[in-house]
């Protein structure tokens, strides 16, 4: 499938798609269009993995600007889960008591088309100085409540691996705090990047906090050899693995696809965390499926999958609510009955 060069580098321009033969000339000026609404692009690893032969491509339909995104819905907003509200200070965002979203950056190695802070992400002038980092900190030190940092973005990986380090270092300094969580794509975006000195710089300290890392995975096509290199290096490095993914529309929802993603996550041991329902991003509307569409899902998974394979189907609640999970229910009160993954309900008493 690796159709074109691999050597080359993020591809980021319309013309730059075209060249690499991922969109006819013909899609250029609508591909410009999008770029200029939300940011666009494509790792080369990435870019291997599309199968432009291929209309209903799941790897092609997450990164590849689409008509689609220029049409918004009354629904929709640019700030879907809230974080504007919850952000006392620039880079954090506390919504929960126990913990807060970091985010030393907005940029990403890759441009999801569905990304729920699309409006956001890919501003450079996104990226804290170093005095808003110091604020930032400080929240954090300042408020003994808190007990884990979630360092997110953007893809706070895409950082050099020194100041990653040198972040853990700080917030490992602060004695309220049992556990730092990075999200990032890149072990799958660009695995390459997952070198030593990254790995070292995410390895927990014995006697400070733990260092976890949830990675972003969609598509089990998306874990090809070099991610699935670069999970084991920080497998064997002991970082505790979980996987965050989101239900899409034309990418994974079916249970085929959901059920080999989960076991090709276990397999390379990342643990399931989350399936997340799309957020209201602006111009999303054509990758969300219902909940009630996703609930049919979780509910066969639960048939076909172990335990340690299945993930919290979760929304976000619109406007800054949180999380919640909406995956289907088991137990029905009124009749005193539990239902089984095949759909047939039993009688239990209490
Ligand atoms: C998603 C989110 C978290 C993390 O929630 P978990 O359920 O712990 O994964 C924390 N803070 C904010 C503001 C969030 O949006
Ligand atoms: S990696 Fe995450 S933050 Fe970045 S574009 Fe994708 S969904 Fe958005």
């Amino acid at each position: 499938m690796a159709i074109h060069p691999r050597k080359s580098g993020t591809l980021r321009s319309a013309a730059d798609l075209v060249a690499a033969g991922l969109l006819p000339p013909a899609a250029a000026a609508m591909a410009e269009r999008v770029g200029q609404a939300y940011a666009v692009a494509i790792t080369p690893t990435l870019a291997a993995l599309m199968d432009p032969a291929d209309a209903d491509d799941p790897i092609a339909r997450q990164f590849l600007p689409s008509g689609a995104e220029l049409e918004t819905t009354p629904e929709e907003r640019p700030d879907p889960i809230g974080d504007a509200p919850h952000s006392p200070v620039p880079g954090v965002v506390h919504r929960y008591p126990d913990r807060v979203l970091l985010t030393p950056l907005l940029v990403c190695p890759v441009y999801c088309r569905f990304c729920f802070r699309r409006a956001r992400v890919g501003d450079a002038d996104g990226t804290l100085g170093p005095d808003e980092m110091e604020a930032a900190l400080a929240y954090v030190a300042e408020h003994t409540e808190l007990r884990e940092v979630i360092v997110t973005g953007g893809d706070p990986l895409m950082l050099p691996p020194g100041r990653i380090a040198a972040l853990v270092g700080r917030l490992a300094a602060i004695p309220h705090l049992d556990t730092i969580r990075f999200h990032s794509r890149i072990p799958v975006a660009d695995p390459g990047r997952v070198g030593e000195s990254l790995v070292g710089a995410l390895r927990s300290v014995p006697g400070g906090p733990a260092v976890w890392l949830a990675v972003h995975v969609n598509h089990p096509r998306e874990l090809g050899d070099e991610a699935r290199a670069a999970l084991a290096r920080l497998a064997d490095a002991g970082v505790p693995l979980l996987s965050q993914t989101v239900l899409l529309k034309g990418v994974n929802d079916r249970v085929e696809v959901l059920e080999a993603l989960m076991r090709a996550l276990v397999r390379h041991r990342v643990r399931p965390y989350y399936l997340h329902h799309p957020d209201l991003a602006p111009g999303t509307r054509h990758f969300r499926p219902t909940i009630a569409e996703g609930q049919a899902l979780v509910r066969a998974l639960r048939g076909r999958l172990s335990g340690i394979a299945q993930p919290t189907y979760v929304l976000d609640i619109p406007g800054g609510a949180g999380k919640v999970p909406v995956g289907p229910v088991y137990w029905n009160g009124a009749e005193a009955t539990v239902v089984d993954p095949w759909g047939t309900g039993h009688s239990y008493s209490e």
